[in-house]
């Protein structure tokens, strides 16, 4: 075996030993929420998927956005499959080793490369649309930072990756045209041609070609690698999580409350004394923290509203249509995803230092306020404008219900209300007795 295959060998084993590392830690850290059964209508399920996640149908709804999500996400997709080729060829030291398809390979380069230049475009377009034009959902002010450095490191890597990609093939186009030993003549290339043009290759030494070549071809299988461990640390872990993401969706209708079982099960068992009352929480494994009404921390969570953490692509198209941040309310649906995402990453790490958790005194309550809570008016513009299918208003009602029922800290109006409801059985002051009143009127 030669020394650069026992190079690419070490690279693509550390490569995906590292991602499927990083793959269970958020496996495990999802796994922390409450379960949930999101299991039941799944040929709907399946059918959702394709059209929300595989079709973007949500994307489109912001045509020249959605289009070039598409283009760019088209791209990087088809184009990857040409990793399987760049893998055997970096393992077994062939070049181009499926050229034996003939013109079917012909017609895959070809449209791998068209793709590359449009993915190139869209891609350039992002850059000019988030840091030139400065387009305001990308600049509010949960997109700190590193959200910002983390889309622009992406669309700049898209970039850099199609690029190369395109230069090993002009370099490989000119070798082949030159009869250079080992570059078989394969592919067809509607756009390097031009580019080997360009940059007048012909004029080159076939070595510095070769030089050109193998570099775009390391740095294009190098940077796949290292693109594929940087997803878990990045917005960009959307690429996976949008499928399953989507399938989980809530089939119910939106503005459907989720039961809380236990309390059902004992409002249940107090109207009719048959029924037996639900049996207590089982005691937590691992340090973990007993069971809350509603949710004060990630663990109180379900499982699906911390996969939508991790699925959140920041685009910021569910605070853009929210009513509450729009009329100038503190309340970013976005904020919130990112939040209770941080919050889970918080956890995690404890639990990666401690060998299991650890209560470090915070909760999703240290980054989220009551204020951005009690801003929602619970319209679902959010999760209906959202394009992987998360649920912001899931996390908002569970962390209220905390508020409610274990800290009894509700609005001044709800209070009253509560009060009202807890004396006359109705949400007016007005006794049962009463209320037929209005028809002597
Ligand atoms: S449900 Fe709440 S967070 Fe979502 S858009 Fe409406 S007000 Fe905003
Ligand atoms: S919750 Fe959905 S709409 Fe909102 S920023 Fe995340 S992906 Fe975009």
């Amino acid at each position: 075996m030669s020394f650069s295959a026992i190079v690419f060998l070490l690279a693509f084993a550390a490569a995906v030993w590292w991602f499927t590392r990083n793959v269970r830690r958020i496996r495990r850290n999802i796994l922390l929420g409450r379960e949930e059964d999101r299991t039941d209508r799944s040929g709907e399920r399946w059918a959702l998927m394709a059209k929300v996640a595989l079709g973007q149908s949500k994307m489109v709804v912001r045509p020249i956005a959605g289009i070039l999500h598409i283009v760019v996400y088209a791209g990087f997709v088809i184009i990857n499959i040409e990793v399987l080729e760049i893998i055997i060829d970096g393992i077994f030291g062939t070049h181009r080793v499926l050229s034996f398809m003939g013109g079917f390979y012909d017609f895959l380069i070809g449209s791998f490369e068209v793709l590359a230049v449009l993915t190139w475009l869209g891609c350039a377009i992002f850059l000019v649309r988030r840091f030139i034009l400065r387009i305001k959902r990308f600049w509010m002010p949960e997109m700190t930072a590193w959200p910002r450095t983390d889309a622009g490191l992406i669309l700049t890597f898209e970039i850099l990756l199609m690029s190369a990609f395109l230069l090993m093939n002009a370099a490989d186009h000119t070798l082949q045209g030159m009869g250079v030993e080992h570059y078989v003549v394969a592919g067809a290339f509607p756009v390097s041609a031009h580019l080997a043009q360009l940059f007048h290759f012909s004029a080159l030494a076939p070595s510095t070609l070769i030089g050109i070549e193998r570099f775009s071809w390391w740095f294009h299988i190098i940077g796949i690698l290292g693109f594929l461990n940087y997803l878990p640390y990045s917005k960009h872990f959307h690429i996976l999580l949008a499928f399953p993401n989507v399938w989980y969706s809530k089939l119910k209708p939106k503005t459907e409350m989720s039961e809380m079982p236990r309390v059902t099960g004992e409002v249940k068992s107090m109207l009719d004394p048959s029924i037996p009352p639900p049996a207590p929480p089982a005691e937590p494994a691992n340090g973990l923290p007993s069971e809350h009404f509603g949710a004060k921390d990630v663990f109180d969570l379900t499982w699906k509203s911390l996969m939508d953490a991790y699925t959140c692509t920041e685009c910021g198209r569910c605070t853009s249509e929210c009513p509450a941040n729009m009329t100038g309310k503190l309340l970013s649906p976005r904020k919130i995803v990112m939040d209770t995402r941080d919050r889970l990453e918080e956890v995690g790490k404890v639990i990666d230092a401690k060998g299991q958790w650890e209560d470090d005194g915070k909760s999703l309550f240290s980054r989220i306020s009551e204020e951005e809570l009690w801003a929602c008016t619970t319209c679902n513009a959010c999760t209906q404008a959202c394009p992987v299918n998360i649920d912001p208003v899931e996390i908002i009602l569970d962390m209220r219900r905390y508020l409610v029922m274990e800290e009894s800290k509700a609005r001044q109006e709800l209070n009253a209300m509560f009060t009202t409801i807890e004396n006359n059985g109705a949400a007016w002051a007005f006794g049962p007795d009463q209320r037929m009143k209005w028809t002597e009127e």
